[in-house]
Formats: structure tokens, C-alpha cells, sequence
């Protein structure tokens, strides 16, 4: 079987998650599955290498579980991006727009450096809301965005059109 056949065969719909009328993908199934978290693994660690990333910026909370063995396969160092409030050292913050309300992103920064080329690896895109705050946060940190990765792409709710003018010519893969 091929990648993508392997990877959505470990990806379960949840209906009605987390509230009525939405179905939830849950990517459990594939992280407790090692050969299919492996190949996970080593294509996006090959994006890395395709897109000359210096660093892995991970989303939290799952882009933190893909994309740590994706840094050390692919020998860079890991960055976590987290909700506010949550990392110790001095941080710039990214504030953006949910369906109701607002959230806020926030990174080290002192992790990026101006002649670092950031890969991006999350579990899922729907909106692009976070994907679209993160891309800012970088290159407010003085760094370049190389592109962003993600396991799955809910096509249906138009995140790459949302991204376009965001990333600039950096690749969006979604695997
Ligand atoms: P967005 O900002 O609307 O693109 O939502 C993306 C963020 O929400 C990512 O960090 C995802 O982990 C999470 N997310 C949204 N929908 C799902 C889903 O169906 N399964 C897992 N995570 C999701």
C-alpha cells in the first residue's frame, strides 16, 4: 500500500465531536501504530530536507507529537508553539480570530534566529486560523517560514486559499 492509503487507513472519524455536527479526526490510532507513525515520520522529515527547513516549529498539542521525532530524524532543532501563558521565557505572541472569540500563540524568542528557515508540521488544517498565526509569529521572529507541513488537509474549508498570501510562495504538503 501506499503512504496516503496506509496513513488515512490509521485516521478515525469521530462524529459529533467535539460538538454536534462536527466529525473529529483522531489521529490516536496512527501514533499507537509504529510502522504507520514511522512513514508519518520520514515524509515529513524528507519535506524538511526538499524545503531546506533549519528548524521544526511544532503547533500544539499534536504538532508537538509529529513533529519532535520529525526534528530528530531530520538532525534540526524542535520549537514548540504553544497557547499562551504556558512557556516560561521571554515571548512574542500572535493573537488570532476563532468562530467565536479569539486565541493567542506564543513562541520563545529567542529559538528563531534571523537566518533560520522554519518548517511547520501540524496534525490537521481546517480553517488555517493557527497555521495563519504561527506563519506571522515567525516571521515576526525575524525568521523565514520554509513551508508547512500537515498529516491531513480538510480541503472543505478552504485553509490553503486562506494561507496563500500568509506563506508567500513556501509550500503547503499535506500528506
Ligand atoms: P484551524 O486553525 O481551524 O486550521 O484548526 C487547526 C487546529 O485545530 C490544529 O492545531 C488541529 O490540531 C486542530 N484541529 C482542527 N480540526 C481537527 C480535527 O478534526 N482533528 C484533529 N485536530 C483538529
Amino acid at each position: 500500500t501506499d503512504i496516503r492509503t496506509l496513513l488515512l487507513s490509521r485516521i478515525r472519524d469521530v462524529a459529533d465531536y467535539p460538538e454536534p455536527g462536527v466529525t473529529f479526526k483522531d489521529i490516536t490510532p496512527l501514533l499507537a501504530d509504529p510502522a504507520a507513525f514511522s512513514a508519518l515520520t520520514d515524509a515529513l522529515a524528507s519535506i524538511a530536507e526538499r524545503t531546506g527547513a533549519t528548524k521544526i516549529v511544532g503547533l500544539e498539542a499534536r504538532g508537538f507529537i509529529l513533529g519532535a521525532p520529525v526534528a530528530v530524524r531530520a538532525g534540526l532543532g524542535f520549537i514548540p508553539v504553544r497557547k499562551a501563558g504556558k512557556l516560561p521565557g521571554a515571548t512574542l505572541g500572535q493573537a488570532y480570530d476563532l468562530e467565536y472569540g479569539s486565541a493567542e500563540i506564543e513562541v520563545h524568542a529567542e529559538d528563531l534566529a534571523a537566518d533560520d528557515r522554519v518548517l511547520i508540521v501540524d496534525d490537521v488544517l481546517a480553517t488555517g486560523g493557527t497555521a495563519e498565526a504561527s506563519i506571522q509569529l515567525i516571521r515576526r521572529a525575524g525568521a523565514e517560514v520554509a513551508g508547512l507541513a500537515v498529516l491531513m488537509e480538510l480541503d472543505f474549508l478552504g485553509g490553503r486559499a486562506r494561507l496563500e498570501p500568509a506563506l508567500a510562495g513556501a509550500p503547503l504538503e499535506a500528506l
